[in-house]
C-alpha cells in the first residue's frame, strides 16, 4: 500500500476492479490507464483512481479525511462563489480558468458551489444534501471530482438533524412524518427490549443493525435515509421490525406485558403502552391515558392534578 495525500492507494488487477477497465481514468493526469500495460492504483478510502506512475503528483486529499474530521454538509443551495473570489483559478488544482477562452472554461460544481478546472470536474453527478433537505429534490446535479469522492463517503453518515433544519418536511412530505412516528416509537421499544431476556435471546435490536442509529436516536438522517423514504424502500423495511417489536410487548410476552399501564381514567384493560396509536401521555407525570379517555372534557389527570389541555 502506498499512502499520498492521506490516500491509500493499492494495485489493482483487472479482475479485482470495480469498474469495466474500458473506462479508467487517471484522476491525477486525466489519461486512460491502459491495463494491464500500465499499473492502475485506488484508494481504498475514497476510489480515486491514478496511474502508478502519477501517484507523486496527487494533490487532492483524500475524502476521508474530512468524512472522519468534521463530518458535515453545505446546506445552502449551491453557494456560488464567483470566479473572482477564486481569483480565476480552479478551486482545486488552482490552474487558470475562465468563461473568455474555450480551453479553460470554468465548470461549477453544485454542492461547493466552487468553479474547477476540467481536469478537477468531470461532470459526475450526485444527490445534494442542501437540495434534499430544503426542497426534497433528489435529482442528480454536475459536482467536482473531490465533492463526489466526499458525498459518496458522507451517504450513509446520520448527522441531518431534520427538526432543526427544516421541520416543515414534516408536514408535507406523509413518508417522513410516519418514519419519524415509527422511529420514535422504536425509542420507546427500545426500553422494554433492553429489559427482556426474551426479547435479547431473541436478538430483536438486532433486526435494526443495518441502521444502528435508529436504535440510537430518532432524530438523526442520512442522505441514503432520506433516498429511501422518497423511494419508499425505507418504510417497507422498518414497518415489519415495527410489527415484530410490537407484537413482543404487547402480546407474545409475559413479562413486557405486565410493564404495560392501566389507564387510570377508565381502569379499562389491556394494559396501555406509550406507543399504541390509542394511548396518549401526561406532559406533567408521563402516565400513560386512552387518547379518548384524556381528550373528554375537563378530565384532570389523577395523578399529577394537570386539566386536559395538558395531555396531549
Ligand atoms: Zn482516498
Ligand atoms: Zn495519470
Ligand atoms: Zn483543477
Ligand atoms: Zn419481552
Ligand atoms: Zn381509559
Ligand atoms: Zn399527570
Amino acid at each position: 500500500m502506498k499512502v499520498v495525500q492521506s490516500h491509500k492507494f493499492v494495485c489493482q488487477t483487472v479482475t479485482q476492479l470495480k469498474f469495466h477497465p474500458s473506462q479508467i481514468y487517471c484522476e491525477t493526469c486525466s489519461g486512460l490507464i491502459w491495463i494491464p500495460v500500465q499499473s492502475c492504483f485506488v484508494c481504498l478510502e475514497c476510489d480515486y483512481i491514478s496511474h502508478g506512475q502519477c501517484l507523486n503528483s496527487v494533490k487532492r486529499i483524500c475524502a476521508s479525511v474530512k468524512v472522519k474530521e468534521n463530518p458535515c454538509y453545505v446546506l445552502e443551495i449551491c453557494p456560488e462563489k464567483s470566479l473572482r473570489n477564486q481569483n480565476y483559478r480552479c478551486a482545486e488544482c488552482k490552474a487558470g480558468i475562465s468563461f473568455h477562452t474555450a480551453l479553460t472554461q470554468p465548470l461549477l460544481c453544485d454542492y461547493s458551489g466552487n468553479y474547477f478546472c476540467s481536469e478537477c470536474h468531470w461532470g459526475s453527478l450526485s444527490v445534494i444534501p442542501s437540495r434534499v433537505v430544503l426542497n426534497w429534490d433528489f435529482h442528480e446535479y454536475p459536482v467536482s471530482k473531490g465533492s463526489k469522492q466526499y458525498l459518496n463517503l458522507m451517504m450513509k453518515k446520520s448527522i441531518i438533524n431534520l427538526e432543526t433544519i427544516n421541520p416543515k418536511l414534516f408536514s408535507f412530505v406523509e413518508e417522513l412524518a410516519y418514519v419519524k412516528r415509527l422511529r420514535s416509537d422504536f425509542m420507546i421499544m427500545k426500553e422494554y427490549i433492553l429489559t427482556c431476556k426474551d426479547a435479547l435471546e431473541a436478538k430483536l435490536l438486532r433486526l435494526l443493525e443495518d441502521r444502528q442509529h435508529y436504535v440510537e436516536n430518532s432524530d438523526y438522517y442520512s442522505i441514503q435515509d432520506l433516498m429511501d423514504i422518497d423511494k419508499k424502500d425505507l418504510i417497507s423495511y422498518l414497518e415489519p421490525i415495527h410489527n415484530q417489536f410490537l407484537m413482543h410487548i404487547t402480546q407474545d410476552c409475559v413479562g413486557c406485558r405486565g410493564k404495560g399501564h392501566v389507564c387510570r381514567l377508565c381502569g379499562q384493560l389491556p394494559e396501555l403502552f406509550p406507543f399504541e396509536i390509542s394511548a396518549t401521555q401526561c406532559e406533567g407525570c408521563y402516565s400513560v391515558y386512552h387518547r379518548h379517555c384524556a381528550n373528554k372534557r375537563d378530565v384532570v389527570c389523577p395523578k399529577c392534578g394537570r386539566v386536559n389541555h395538558t395531555i396531549k
